[in-house]
């Protein structure tokens, strides 16, 4: 019997002590007692909850990808904001799809890290231009230049790295929570709160978490942009390059998991809350997530790039390459808004106006 004297009470944390008499746990202290089966349950749970969380992806190895078969490859870089991409040879000359400022300048192809997947581009060009078309139809205000569809053809069809993320992740949850009743009679109102030691465990499974690895495309646009259909993901083949732009990455794997260890952790105890809707509040104590053997994986995902410049200002569009969804902010014009106003109110006064008239007659 002497694991007993380990255990501390749910209550107070002070020791228990075997009542003989009662056969159960008793707590000097605050005066509870407990079966020692709950006691038992309380400490694995704790002990599992509180356990300190590993988050271990293999170590991914590169393999160094160089142009192969027929498909000529060039490299190009952005002499303004440092865009480092390659395409085929045919391409010409292109604009940056990161600044859309300057024109990129050809150069020597140089290898980078060969990727495992890619879901090819499945919208083209010209379904491209009408998924950004019936957009600005939205857009009121919207300033001529976004119409013209000579610009709008300038958008280039880009591959983004991305790094994928696969795991199956076990977890540990302890929350403190209270369940608040209340009710009346002729004379007094009643709260009574009873309060819960609640654990979660379980484990999730993870398929494709992706996080961008890229430092010039913009994560908060990069994740707009999402979901895309990993189904529709294949081996990787330079062929799928021709005709469009390949980012190469420049976020490591390595640098990328922090964010993707911050994804999995939050998705899974989001998972675990959505059991705890029965409680009024919920308090989560302690927390261990683990998983070992996570994968990685290196793959290209397609998305349309345009830039606008309007007013000294690049306004940026993507748009998912596999299912046309289109992301980015149209300005408004203001000289055409206030030509509206000006209209609307013109025409209120002429109303106006008839309205007296017909009143003084
Ligand atoms: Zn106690
Ligand atoms: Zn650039």
């Amino acid at each position: 019997m002497d694991t007993i004297q380990n255990y501390r009470c749910p209550c107070c944390t002070a020791p228990l002590v075997f009542g003989a008499e009662t056969q159960t746990l008793v707590c000097e202290s605050c005066g509870n007692s407990f079966p020692l089966e709950t006691v038992q349950q309380f400490a694995e749970g704790n002990e599992a909850a509180g356990g300190i969380s590993k988050y271990d992806w293999e170590s991914y190895t590169p393999r160094s990808f160089e142009a192969e078969g027929e498909l000529n490859l060039a490299g190009y870089s952005c002499p303004s904001c440092g865009a480092e991409i390659s395409g085929d040879e045919t391409l010409g000359s292109t604009v940056c799809p990161y600044c859309g400022q300057a024109t990129v300048v050809k150069g020597q192809f140089e290898g980078g890290l060969r990727p495992d997947y890619i879901i090819p581009f499945q919208v083209d060009k010209k379904a491209a231009v009408a998924a950004f078309e019936a957009e600005f139809k939205n857009a009121p205000f919207l300033p001529d230049e976004f119409k013209v569809k000579k610009k709008i053809e300038e958008m280039s069809g880009v591959y983004v790295p991305f790094w994928m993320f696969d795991c199956n992740c076990d977890a540990a949850v302890s929350y403190n929570a209270q369940r608040v009743t209340a009710w009346s009679d002729a004379n007094y109102n009643y709260t009574k709160t009873d309060y819960f030691r609640l654990f979660r465990a379980g484990s999730v499974g993870f398929a494709n978490i992706p996080v961008d690895g890229s430092k010039k495309a913009d994560d908060a646009y990069m994740e707009a942009v999402e979901p895309f259909d990993y189904s529709a993901a294949v081996e990787f083949s330079p062929a799928f390059l021709s005709g469009y732009l390949a980012d190469k990455y420049d976020v490591s794997a390595e640098e990328s998991i922090e964010r993707a260890n911050e994804r999995v952790k939050n998705s899974t105890i989001a998972a675990f809350s959505d059991t705890t809707g029965c409680y009024n509040v919920v308090i989560p104590e302690s927390e261990r997530v683990s998983f070992s053997g996570g994968k990685i994986r290196y793959s290209l995902l397609p998305v349309w790039m345009l830039n606008i410049k309007y007013a000294n200002t690049i306004y940026k569009f993507a748009i998912n390459g596999q299912t046309g969804k289109v992301v980015g902010e149209f300005p408004v014009d203001n000289k055409k808004k206030w030509k509206y106003f000006a209209k609307i109110a013109g025409i209120g006064y002429a109303v106006a106006a008839v309205i007296a008239f017909l009143l003084l007659h």
